[in-house]
């Protein structure tokens, strides 16, 4: 299948660069639904070796045995997961090193896209039999976090907000509207933020579907969560490890995203992006591709003011952060072009260049137990 496909890779190879240098991508697709094989819909993608996702309008077994020659488009990312792929392994690859990064005093920063219904919230939430990343992520937290240190010696907050037509919404406590500031040490924060301070991962897996039902819902769409809203969970652990016999606080922050559904609102160039504009199209998609561009270009000024989604992602796209994108697609011919616009995305993405990772300020701490537990609490505050 391989030799005998048109292949067309534009790409530098991408392994070249060292992994945390790079956004690392990787693109997931969802198992034909009911509604999709009711239709008559045919399976249009092929995964295969892991890492080598195939685009083709005929790709079924017998139309290549019929034709001998299929005509599509040849990708390559980091990992590629075929339909039966479970959610552990889809967190095993794309998050797990993020995660330990977090517990070095590094930021990371996973963002799921593609187009409604193509499995985003399925990645990142999933459901109670079957949680997603952001529950795996949280219970690998707290075992790793167990296994390092002491009872006590640290913290872990979430918070959970929504960018919905440019309004930026507290999922676990719903109420007005956050106003976003700049702070020269923390970056953008939405003054009055919920942090909800978490003791295991059991309990969090309802506030998450609580904080999912609190997604604004279009009027058009009564029963589903809308696919205009992004989705943001951010994970900040604060704690004191054993470093050369002495102890040190350190603090990383892990942002699980679920982004609005991508469908018309992906464009490559300027022109179309404005057009978009101006048909009052998903503002915060937008500017996110219009930062990817220019990040892509190794433009100096990359607009992340132009929309509160990229505001708020600024540190994790631009700054010393690790980043994994997960681009969600569905199998069927009948989702061609959204497919194609997906991946088309997803292999420019992984020319993004990240800065080199930067290390938090590790803070000593003093012998005492009680100055250490002042310190610690100065550290909280801080961060608050
Ligand atoms: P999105 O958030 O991108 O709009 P969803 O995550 O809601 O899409 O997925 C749409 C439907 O497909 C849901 O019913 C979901 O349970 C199902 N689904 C998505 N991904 C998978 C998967 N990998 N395995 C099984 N079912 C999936
Ligand atoms: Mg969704």
């Amino acid at each position: 299948l391989r030799e005998d496909l048109e292949t067309v890779t534009e790409e530098p190879d991408q392994s070249s660069y060292p992994r945390s240098r790079r956004i690392m991508v990787y693109v997931r697709m969802r198992p034909m639904s009911k509604q999709e094989k009711e239709a008559g819909a045919r399976s249009c993608v092929r995964v295969v070796n892991k890492q080598d996702v195939y685009l083709a309008e005929f790709a079924s077994e017998t139309d290549y045995l019929r034709l001998k020659r299929l005509k599509g488009r040849h990708f390559v990312f980091d990992a590629a997961f075929p339909d039966a792929t479970g959610q552990q392994e889809v967190y095993n690859t794309s998050t797990a090193e993020l995660l330990e990064g977090v517990l070095q005093g590094r930021n990371g920063c996973v963002f799921c896209y593609g187009a409604t219904g193509a499995g985003k919230t399925h990645t990142m939430l999933g459901s109670t039999q079957n949680p997603g990343v952001m529950v795996l992520a949280l219970r690998d937290l707290f075992v790793k976090l167990n296994k390092r240190c002491r009872e006590g010696d640290y913290v872990v907050r979430l918070s959970y907000l929504e960018v919905y037509n440019e309004s930026v919404r507290d999922l676990l406590s719903p109420g007005r509207p956050l106003i976003l500031r700049e702070d020269s040490k923390q970056g953008t924060i939405a003054a009055g933020l919920t942090h909800y301070e978490a003791y295991s991962a059991d309990e969090i897996m309802t506030l998450l579907h609580q904080g999912n039902q609190n997604r604004t819902t279009e009027p058009t769409r009564a029963n589903e969560t809308s696919s205009r809203s992004h989705a943001i969970l951010q994970v900040t652990v604060e704690y004191k490890v054993l470093h050369d016999s002495h102890y040190v606080c350190r603090t990383g922050k892990l942002s699980l995203i679920d982004l609005a559904g991508s469908e018309r609102a992906l464009a490559t160039d300027q022109r179309t992006i404005r057009s978009l504009e101006g048909a009052n199209i998903n503002r915060s998609l937008l500017a996110l591709s219009s930062c990817i561009n220019a990040l892509v270009e190794g433009k100096r000024h990359i607009p992340f003011r132009n929309s509160k989604l990229t505001q708020l992602l600024k540190d994790s796209l631009g700054g010393g952060c690790q980043t994994a994108m997960i681009a969600n697609i569905s199998p069927s011919n009948l989702a061609f072009g959204e497919t194609q616009n997906t991946l088309h995305w997803a292999d420019r993405a992984k020319q993004i260049r990240t800065k080199a990772s930067d290390v938090s300020e590790e803070v000593p701490v003093p012998e005492s137990e009680s100055d250490q537990a002042k310190l610690l609490l100065e550290v909280q505050k801080e961060n608050q």
